[in-house]
Parts: structure tokens; C-alpha cells; sequence
């Protein structure tokens, strides 16, 4: 049959990476791991056909993950993943390929100039490998202290895909069967195979930790967009002056409310808790409570926050509109700003605060009280 196929390694358990679900099946962006290795492999007109190679417990893991993907049918793979490459080469035999490439699952960022950089390097070499130049000073440790330092010239971090020509790596497996060799070109090494290198892209990193997940996530931007909004108004009562975003401003009259009554953070708060549906201010704050009697609204918002942070929840933009004829707000915006911004731990770019009176009419123009709307922009559930 001839052409070029791939070898897609899904095998492991990935234990490295909390939870119960194995690493190639986590998704980022809504698809996961595999479907996107997989897929980088399945769209390239360079290839013939791709196999993967799961863990036989995987297969129902497998059909939902690859849905829609042209794909040949899995095979199950082996105890290590030397051995589950071993048993996909095997796999193609009737197949009988020119050449394979073989990817782990876990770079889901395999870019098809690197597919066919790889596929095109092996008309010249029985193998290639994608592979990046180590620039960073490379250190020998000795009991946690500099032992000396390693030239880097000349060294690279080996990736996958890793090519070969067929009956070469099929042969090179078959004679290294129960060794423990840390990746196909080490396999191809033993057997005597020169391996050329291909340069690739840092962006094709294995997905190993946690870490890496949300590295990956960050890289395609995924999670849903989800928008919030508040509206909240307090009544003016005796007093000197108005809390409004954290700011004391002097005023002929105070907010009357049972915390420090600052609309303008009441309003910001419940617009973020909407974005993530999790009700209002007074339902984590209820003012029968006399904890939050007199209490300083950041303690609101920064609570806010913290509920975005644990759905790994990015604030994307915040915008507040606060409404009343006195006392004049823009004098105060750049403060007000910042310090929404402090409570938060955010890009003050990503706060607005503005001001706007409503021509003497209704409640704000009789100056009864003052009003505030808000409207929170954030990615979360990534
Ligand atoms: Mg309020």
C-alpha cells in the first residue's frame, strides 16, 4: 500500500496529571487531547492513515474522544510505551507502509509545517525527529548545588512526531522488545539508524502536569465567555461622605446600608456572580449578618474573585456605570479604577468606571440616592 501513516501512542494512564481521567483524554477548548493529536494527523494530506494505540480499559474513552475523526480502528497497546508502539507498528503491517511517524497524544499543538518537515526530511534519511535547540544554560546538579555547567551546543529536546522508514523502525522495535528506551529514536539509535532533526516549535509540548493543561488552555484561549450583570442602589442618609469602588468621597450627605453601602462594589460583585451563576451578594453576604454590619465591600468583591479563581475563571472586563447628580464622580475615576483594580488583582485596562446623571428625573435626580449598574466580562470552566 505504501504512503506515509501515523502512530498515535494514547496507551498510558497518565497519572502524572491529577484526576481520574487519563491525560490524552482531558480536553482543552472543549476537545480533547487525543482528538486534537489525532486530528493534526488525520487532516494532513501527507497521511495515509492513522492508527492509535489506547489502553484496552479506554476504548469507550476512545469512541466519544474521536468522534467525527477519519481514523483506522485502535489497537490496544502494551505495559510500557516502548511496547505500544511496538504493537501499532505491528498493526500496519498488512497496511505496509514507506514510512510512519509517531506522535504522543499529549502534544496536542503538532503543527502540520512540522508533519510535513518530518515526512519530508525522511526522503532523504531512513529517520527524523521534531526537535528544538536547548537554549537555556543547562546545570549538573550535586546535592541540590551547581556541579558544573553542561555546553549546550549542539544539544536539542527531542519531541515527537518521530519518522521512520518503515521496515527499519518495525525491525528496530522488534530487536529492542523488553528494553526500557526512552523514545523511538533511542530505539533506532540501538539499531544503528542515523536520525536527522527537524526543527519545531515550543509550542508542541507534551502535556504532562497540571501546569501544562493550563498552559495549553492559555495557548488557545478556550473556556467559555460568560457575561454578568448588577444593578444596586443605596439611599442617602446623614453623613459626610459616600463610599463608592472603595473610595471615600467628601459629600453633604452618607449611603444608609447595612454594610458600608458602596453601590458601586454592590453592583461590580453581583455582575461577576452572575457571570458564574452563583446568585447575589446577599446570599454569600446576608445583611441580617451582623459580621458584615459596617463591613468594607472589597471584602465583597474580593470574595467575587476568588469564586472566578476556582473555576480557573479569567476577568476579562469590568464596566460600571454609577448614577446620581451629586457628589461629582469624575474627579475620583482614576482612583476608583485603581483600586477596583487592587481588590481584584487585576489589569487596571481591564476596569472602567464612569459617571452619568439622569437630567434631574426620577429618584437619582432628586438626589435621593444613588444608583449603579455593572456589567462583568469573564472566560471560565476551561
Ligand atoms: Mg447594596
Amino acid at each position: 500500500m505504501g504512503g506515509c501513516f501515523a502512530i498515535v501512542v494514547a496507551a498510558g494512564r497518565g497519572s502524572r496529571v491529577g484526576g481520574d481521567l487519563p491525560k490524552q483524554y482531558r480536553e482543552i477548548g472543549g476537545r480533547t487531547l487525543l482528538a486534537r493529536s489525532a486530528g493534526a494527523f488525520a487532516d494532513h494530506p501527507g497521511i495515509a492513515g492513522v492508527r492509535v494505540v489506547i489502553h484496552p480499559g479506554d476504548r469507550a474513552l476512545y469512541d466519544a474522544a474521536t468522534d467525527g475523526i477519519d481514523l483506522l480502528p485502535p489497537v490496544p497497546g502494551g505495559t510500557s510505551r516502548q511496547e505500544s508502539v511496538y504493537f501499532g507498528l505491528r498493526s500496519l503491517e498488512q497496511a505496509a507502509p514507506d514510512s510512519v511517524l509517531i506522535h504522543d497524544a499529549a502534544r496536542p499543538f503538532i503543527a502540520a509545517e512540522t508533519i510535513t518537515a518530518v515526512i519530508g526530511a525522511l526522503d532523504a534519511a531512513t529517520g527524523a525527529i521534531a526537535a528544538v535547540p536547548v537554549v537555556d544554560t543547562l546545570k549538573q546538579a550535586q546535592a541540590g548545588a551547581i556541579a558544573g555547567t553542561v555546553e549546550r551546543e549542539g544539544l536539542w529536546r527531542a519531541q515527537t512526531p518521530q519518522g521512520f522508514r518503515y521496515g527499519a523502525i518495525l525491525a528496530a522495535h522488534a530487536a529492542a522488545a523488553g528494553e526500557s528506551l526512552t523514545d523511538d529514536a533511542a530505539v533506532a539509535e540501538r539499531a544503528g539508524i542515523a536520525v536527522a532533526l527537524v526543527e519545531s516549535a515550543e509550542e508542541n509540548f507534551k502535556v504532562t502536569t497540571e501546569d501544562d493543561l493550563d498552559r495549553a488552555r492559555r495557548l488557545i484561549g478556550g473556556g467559555d465567555i460568560r457575561t454578568g450583570m448588577g444593578f444596586d442602589v443605596h439611599r442617602f442618609g446623614p453623613g459626610d461622605q459616600v463610599w463608592l469602588c472603595g473610595i471615600a468621597v467628601p459629600h453633604d450627605h452618607g449611603l444608609i446600608g447595612h454594610s458600608d453601602a458602596d453601590a458601586g462594589l454592590h453592583a461590580l460583585t453581583d455582575a461577576m456572580l452572575g457571570a458564574i451563576a452563583e446568585g447575589d451578594i446577599g446570599r454569600h453576604f446576608p445583611p441580617g449578618d451582623p459580621q458584615w454590619k459596617d463591613a468594607p465591600s472589597a471584602l465583597f468583591l474580593a470574595r467575587a474573585g476568588e469564586l472566578v479563581r476556582a473555576r480557573q475563571g479569567e476577568i476579562l472586563s469590568l464596566d460600571l456605570t454609577l448614577i446620581c447628580e451629586a457628589p461629582r464622580i469624575g474627579p475620583h475615576v482614576a482612583a476608583m479604577t485603581a483600586r477596583v483594580a487592587e481588590i481584584l488583582d487585576l489589569d487596571p485596562g481591564r476596569v472602567s468606571v464612569k459617571a452619568t446623571t439622569t437630567e434631574r428625573l426620577g429618584f437619582t435626580g432628586r438626589g435621593e440616592g444613588i444608583a449603579a449598574q455593572a456589567v462583568a466580562t469573564m472566560r471560565v470552566g476551561r
